[in-house]
Formats: structure tokens, sequence, C-alpha cells
């Protein structure tokens, strides 16, 4: 652990979001700006993202919830 910090980009790890569906959607203030729907997958992101400046837990927690849900679909 530890040594991909940077392996994967997701809304949820972006500096443009906020929690809305916490935490399988997020309200992206780029897209919002750019008179897109800012309403996202937490685990989805677009050529705009840039590294969340304040850790935050929507990225880990959507991960956790979707292996969950298909760990319980066995
Ligand atoms: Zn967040």
């Amino acid at each position: 652990m530890g040594n991909n910090d940077d392996a994967e980009k997701y809304c949820g790890n972006c500096d443009s979001h906020n929690s809305y569906i916490y935490p399988t959607k997020v309200f992206c203030s780029t897209r919002y700006a750019q008179s897109m729907d800012p309403i996202v997958d937490t685990l989805w992101h677009c050529d705009s993202w840039n590294k969340v400046s304040q850790e935050c837990y929507c990225a880990r927690e959507a991960l956790k919830k979707k292996n969950g849900t298909e760990a319980a679909q066995r």
C-alpha cells in the first residue's frame, strides 16, 4: 500500500467535486461552469481532472460500495 496513489483518476478524487448522493454520485463544479450536467458518477472522470487538494473519502467509499455490491451478487 502507498505506492499507487496516482494509479486511478476518479471524479471522487478530483478537486472540482462536491458530495451529491454520497458516495455514488458527485456534483462537478467544472462541468457546471461549462453548462454540462454536473451530476456524475463518483468513479467516472473527465479530461479536466485534477488531483484533489484535500483528501476525502468519496472515491474510496464508492469503490467499497461497488465491490461490496459485486460480492453480494455472487
Ligand atoms: Zn469527496
